[in-house]
């Protein structure tokens, strides 16, 4: 089957997807981008990662090129057209094509580029074996808040968990654990209480995170949230990792050292079990379906 995209007003094939050479997304990597999951045909907590995408615009002076209401369309769309029942939506807004200067062109259309990703999410088998993670430095700049399409460290950090044979990286800045390269960092202590760092310029503010907080909360399991360095991830008694694309991973060994029992903790999978439930739930609202 053809993968259609969405890029500057057209459905096309993805092949077919094209933007200048100037775009100043492919010369400084001057965008923003968000990724919405997709389960059963309809779109996961969208309202949290647009607010996101509007927050990382609004921070780099840049507008979004259509209304919210289109880019949920837009959206939709996409889901039809690719027969998506699992996986992600893809989307990226660039500042567009101008003259190669740093500054801001005065004359550009932002570039907005769109397209759908099939993805095994609910019964992803590294939910039932659990993940492992590499830590490495964190090599990123000062506002990780604003989810730009600039993700050398990230891709770097990955590259490095992959070929350590793990399947996720834990960045590191003095001796704390700031996040995963693409997902949000949890540990669970002995007594059951989840720990997972403050939001801050550090950190990407999930929209994972922050559903499964409020779920928790609606639980009734206790949330910490602070800062935790690397050796405590070492003694806690479970860890996981919640994103967009993934949910929540438990997470099994860290450095080539097992975490707990070295198997997936019953919290990590009973918090699955939440937001798992929870996911269903809206993306069968028929406000989230094409
Ligand atoms: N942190 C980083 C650095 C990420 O790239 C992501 C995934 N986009 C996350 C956290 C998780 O965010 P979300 O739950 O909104 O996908």
């Amino acid at each position: 089957m053809t993968r259609i995209a969405y890029l500057d007003g057209a459905f096309l094939p993805l092949a077919d997807a094209r933007v200048s050479a100037l775009d100043r997304g492919f010369v400084f990597g001057d965008g923003i981008y968000e990724v919405s999951a997709v389960l059963d045909g309809g779109l996961v907590d969208n309202a949290s990662h647009l607010d996101r995408l509007m927050r990382s615009l609004g921070e780099i002076s840049l507008a979004l090129p259509v209304t919210r209401e289109r880019l949920i369309e837009i959206q939709k769309e996409l889901i039809v057209r690719n027969d998506l029942a699992e996986g992600v939506v893809y989307l990226q807004v660039t500042r567009g094509a101008a003259e190669r200067e740093f500054g801001f062109p005065k004359d550009a259309t932002p570039t907005l580029f769109m397209c759908t990703q099939a993805k095994n999410i609910a019964a992803s088998p590294s939910a039932a074996t659990g993940v492992k993670v590499k830590s490495v430095p964190d090599l990123r700049w000062q506002r990780c808040d604003i989810k730009s399409i600039s993700l050398l460290a990230q891709v770097l950090a990955k590259q490095a968990a992959s070929e350590a044979g793990c399947f996720e990286a834990w960045m590191v800045r003095d001796g704390l654990v700031t996040e995963g390269s693409s997902s949000s960092a949890f540990l669970v202590l002995a007594d059951g209480t989840v720990v997972t760092r403050p939001n801050s310029n550090a950190v990407l503010p999930g929209c994972t995170r922050k559903a499964l907080l409020a779920l928790a909360a609606e639980g009734a399991i206790r949330v910490e949230e602070r800062l935790f360095t690397l050796d405590e991830a070492f003694t806690a008694a479970e860890a996981f990792m919640t994103s967009a694309s993934t949910f929540l991973y438990p997470i099994v060994e860290l450095d080539g050292r097992p975490i707990g029992t070295g198997r997936p903790g019953p919290v990590a999978t009973r918090l699955r079990e939440i937001y798992l439930d929870f996911a269903r739930r809206d993306a069968a609202d028929p406000a989230n379906r094409p």
